[in-house]
């Protein structure tokens, strides 16, 4: 998974964790726990994801855990990490037309 689908997936649990407490509010007994507990598990798994997958392709350093979800280039190693596809290009090795 790169750090863009990661950031994407983790966007989305949060979403959903947010969808599912919220639910709470609609729902009582069992459907209300259920919400509940999912969405707790949902907000730990988008933080999983944000902390595994959310990191520089090239240098691995992890990137800023904010809600900014196209960081251009690394603050660590300076790569472009708008290059399209999986693998990032080491910096300067990818020069793009603008
Ligand atoms: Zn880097």
């Amino acid at each position: 998974m790169n750090y863009k689908k990661a950031g994407e997936l983790s966007t989305w649990l949060f979403v959903f964790s947010i969808a599912s407490i919220g639910g709470t509010f609609f729902f009582q007994g069992t459907v209300q726990i259920i919400l509940f507990f999912l969405g707790i598990a949902l907000i730990v798994g988008g933080i999983l994801v944000r902390v595994i997958f959310w990191r520089c392709p090239s240098c691995k350093k992890m990137l800023h855990l904010g809600f900014k979800m196209e960081p251009t280039k690394c603050p660590y190693c300076r790569a472009d990490l708008n290059v399209s596809g999986d693998v990032a290009e080491p910096t300067g090795k990818n020069p793009k037309k603008r």
